[in-house]
């Protein structure tokens, strides 16, 4: 597979997932990549059709996962949306009452005004049926998303391409990694992990199982190995090996900020020293069971870490996804990808379509 057009595209076949399934299966490839296309700045809209499939093991698919993670926001608007506008007007009061449960529901302020401010053009002072608000919530939380779904794409010659990881402890990072890692390798990418999270024996077991897992080449040291040390020798290593893919693991402990944050700029620092454009993604993983935190967790990142692009894990358990919506209405960063679980194919593209049908109409 190797030298398939797919795998000169980068990761535009990444996250395309095969119809009528989503199961792993060896880097399908589309037809449209015997001819590449410059590459999108957008992912396009998935096939009607192909997104609610059940697993080949019955399982349910990613989107029926994703609506299922979304339900305690779902139908908590829905409910109040029925409870405003049944036989009432839409007037300021109303509008008030479905802004302040669009606030609730983590959408963030500017957002939920501007979900008001659409609604009420051209149908002050009517009846209005809660279908139609919620059409107009979905087409609102869309145009937000739209931008910032973006896929993870490996652009320009890079030797490897080096993908750092960061986010607090327990969102997602380790897992994460080892899902990409999943996926490159059956692009037929060869793929090194850095267990850059030095602070826990089990952080580095962890990263080792997954390499074992994908096939991955895992670099690690005993625990409290410096990181930034770490980072460099794995780079080194991925250059030696030629590997395509560096993915860097990292320590999130919150509980210090600023060793966290001199750490990781130690990281960034030393790997630039091998390759002055590294790294060339650093991805933030948030947990969208976090809600309102998830919004410092970005401002944090961003400002110290430098923070190219957002994963959001965990949309499949009890969700508060609203919290994407005010992310990126406030922050405009790419989302490249959501985590509906903890298995290595419980990696999908962000749809922003998808999600805003899951929060508004499901
Ligand atoms: P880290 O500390 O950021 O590296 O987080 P881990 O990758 O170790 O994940 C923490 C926990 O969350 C583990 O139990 C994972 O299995 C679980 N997890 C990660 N991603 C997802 C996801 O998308 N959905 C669910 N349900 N669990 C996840
Ligand atoms: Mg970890």
């Amino acid at each position: 597979m190797s030298d398939t057009p797919a795998k000169s595209r980068g990761l535009f076949g990444l996250f395309r997932r095969p119809a009528g399934s989503e199961a792993a299966q060896p880097a399908p490839r589309a037809p449209e990549d015997a001819a590449p296309p410059p590459e999108p700045a957008l992912r396009e809209a998935s096939q009607p059709g192909t997104q609610d499939a059940p697993t080949p093991a019955g399982r349910p698919g990613w989107f029926q996962r994703l609506k299922a993670g979304l339900t305690k926001t779902s139908a908590k608007l829905s409910q109040d949306i029925v409870g405003i506008f049944t036989k009432r007007k839409l007037d300021a009061d109303t509008l008030q009452e479905l802004e302040d449960s669009l606030i609730e529901a983590d959408l963030g302020v500017a957002t939920a005004l501007r979900i008001t401010q659409a609604l009420a053009e051209g149908r002050y002072n009517k009846e209005i049926a809660p279908s139609e608000v919620r059409a107009v919530l979905a087409a609102e939380v869309e145009r937000v998303l739209a931008p910032v779904a973006r896929p993870l794409l490996l652009e320009g010659e890079h030797h490897p391409h080096v993908i750092l990881v960061v986010g607090v402890n327990g969102t997602g990072k380790t897992t994460t990694i080892g899902k990409l890692a999943q996926r490159f390798v059956q692009e037929g990418r060869k793929v090194t992990l850095a267990a850059g999270d030095t602070f826990r024996a089990a952080a580095i077991d962890q990263l080792r199982i997954w390499g074992e897992r994908t096939g991955a080449d895992v670099v690690a040291r005993g625990v409290g190995a410096d990181a930034a040390g770490l980072a460099y020798d794995a780079l080194a290593r991925a250059r030696e090996q030629v590997s395509e893919v560096l993915l860097i693991d990292t320590a999130g402990r919150l509980q210090n900020k600023q060793v966290l944050m001199d750490e990781l700029e130690k990281v960034i620092r030393v790997l630039r020293k091998i390759d002055a454009t590294a790294p060339h993604h650093v991805l933030l993983v948030l947990d969208a069971t976090t809600g309102q935190n998830a919004l410092n967790q970005v401002e944090v990142f961003r400002e110290k870490a430098g923070v190219t692009g957002l994963v959001m894990t965990k949309l499949d358990g009890t969700a508060k996804g609203g919290i994407l919506v005010a992310i990126s209405a406030k922050f405009g960063l790419p989302v490249h990808a959501i985590g509906v679980g903890e298995g290595v194919d419980d990696l999908a593209a962000f749809d922003a379509g998808e999600f805003a049908r899951a929060v508004a109409l499901s």
